[in-house]
């Protein structure tokens, strides 16, 4: 299976294929009696991050404890489950995964692990490497043997071949090695640590409760076992804690930062703050200046549930229109409910949103969604909110149009599949049947999170899926390769 074909497969779900999907979240516990029940409760939190697998490895007298599944956090670790009860120790990390569908996937549930010289060692990676093909091709010819296909195994046997001593230093081998994004937590016998790459791409923060150290991918996460938010980690570094208390290192090359400016458009958790910034307020003032550079006469503000709700309420601030529910979606949704052949997927956009006619009918609706990705969704919704009686319909979308692929750890189509690679606005606004159709614009966006305008020459967040600034090398692409994600791949040739 290619690369494509596993990512369209992918996206042969409930969500009509369009929708971008995080990949991952990650959450340690360094030095609590209940660290495995924590790293449960913290992972729920994550489970926006992914939702095909779960997994945790805890550290009891310097034995590794893996429980490692495919299915829901609630599903896996529920009450009285044998998997919860089985994580015993201090120390924990765990990982929430979104993968593809297809056989073989349940080898890369993570957090991989193995014993190396000198220790054992379990990674929860969230982020995708752009050179894990080319360094498990070397790795292979000189004789590893790889049990999954995840890029995390790859930066795994990395470590292994170190001939550095203590197992830290062979993590710094091993990350000065791989290129890409990556924020991970590992667990040595005696150590929790935590990094981001030199960029920052994917978040990573610090908290702590009752003497105890955590690592999660988003706030939200250590709201949920009320612990108290200490700091970002920052881009590059590596945070080490031990018996000793926490020593921050910084063995990257600097680089500028580039964080993910789609978390605050859609992957984060509204309730999480991420490098220093509340998402839920991001995303309102993105609505705000969408309203200021794209309005429109109308009598409701609808968003798309739920991601589009905060921007839609920004929007309805800005407009002086007010804001309604035109649109009620339906939680309980699964995701494998369906077959996803043609006519089954008509339906799913049914069962998933369904109209509030009584609001919609004989109104002139905006309607707000965080992106557009292959088109086929917002077509539909546009076409739901037209059979219920609306009397026109405009589209607004809270981030720019989405033209490239990303390969920093979000599942997106190909991009030729992406419909603002292929059409100019006026023709997605024909292809969705919408009455207007306006994104943000780039300096918009920037200007609703960060406050300043976009610098080409030195942007502050990585926008790749909308510039096509790829702001870390993608060496797996090159030579005209197949679109491919590692840890996407089902099976690699
Ligand atoms: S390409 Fe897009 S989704 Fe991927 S890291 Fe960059 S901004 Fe985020």
């Amino acid at each position: 299976m290619t690369g494509q074909d596993s990512k369209s497969q992918a996206c042969d779900d409930l969500e009509l294929g369009d929708v971008l999907h995080e990949e991952c979240g990650v959450f340690g516990v360094y030095g609590h009696a209940d660290a495995g029940a924590l790293t449960v409760l913290g992972l729920h939190a994550l489970q926006h991050r992914g939702q095909e697998a779960a997994g945790i490895v805890t550290s009891d007298n310097g034995q590794f404890i893996p429980e490692r599944h495919l299915g829901l956090v609630g599903d896996v670790f529920g009450r009285n489950s044998q998997a919860a009860k089985n994580l015993k120790g201090h120390f924990a990390v765990g990982h929430v995964r979104y993968s593809t569908a297809g056989g073989g996937h349940a080898r890369n549930i993570q957090p991989i692990y193995a014993d190396l010289a000198g220790g054992g060692l379990a990674v929860a990676h969230n982020g995708n490497l752009t050179n894990a093909h080319a360094l498990r091709e070397e790795l292979v010819a000189e004789g590893a043997i790889f049990q999954s296909t995840s890029d995390t195994e790859t930066i795994v046997h990395l470590a292994a071949r170190s001939h550095a001593q203590r197992i830290v230093d062979k993590l710094i081998d091993a990350l000065k090695q791989v290129e890409g994004a990556y924020s991970l937590v590992a667990l040595t016998s005696k150590k929790l640590i935590g990094v981001r790459d030199p960029h920052g791409v994917r978040p990573l923060v610090l908290g702590q409760l009752e003497g105890a150290y955590i690592f999660a991918s988003e706030s939200c996460a250590l709201d949920i076992i009320g612990a108290t938010f200490v700091r970002d980690v920052a881009p590059g570094e590596m945070v080490v804690i031990d018996q000793d208390g926490l020593r921050s290192h910084f063995p990257f090359k600097t680089q500028k930062p580039r964080f993910c400016v789609f978390e605050y458009i859609y992957f984060a958790r509204p309730d999480s703050n991420v490098e220093g910034r509340n998402v839920y307020e991001s995303r309102k003032r993105i609505g705000e200046v969408l309203a200021e550079e794209a309005p429109t006469q109308a009598d409701l503000v609808v968003p798309v549930p739920d991601s589009g709700v905060p921007a839609a309420l920004g929007f309805a601030n800005q407009a002086k229109i007010p804001f309604e529910l035109g649109i009620i979606r339906n939680h309980y949704v699964g995701r494998t409910f369906i077959e996803p052949s043609e006519r089954i997927r008509h339906l799913g956009v049914r069962l998933k949103h369904s109209p509030n006619r009584a609001k919609l009918k004989g109104q002139r609706v905006v309607l707000v969604d965080d992106s557009i990705v292959r088109g086929t969704t917002s077509k539909k919704i546009v076409e739901m909110v037209r059979d219920a009686g609306a009397t026109e319909v405009h589209f607004r979308v809270a981030s720019p149009p989405t033209t490239h692929s990303c390969f920093y750890g979000v599942d997106t189509p190909n991009t030729d599949e992406l419909l603002a690679h292929k059409m100019d606005v006026e023709e997605m606004r024909k292809f969705i049947g919408a009455d207007s159709l306006a994104f943000i614009s780039m300096n918009g966006l920037y200007r609703a999170v960060d406050g300043g305008i976009r610098e080409p020459a030195s942007p502050r967040f990585c926008d790749a899926c909308f510039s096509g600034d790829y702001p870390i090398a993608l060496t797996d692409q090159e030579g005209g390769a197949p679109q491919r994600q590692l840890s996407l791949l089902a099976d690699v040739a």
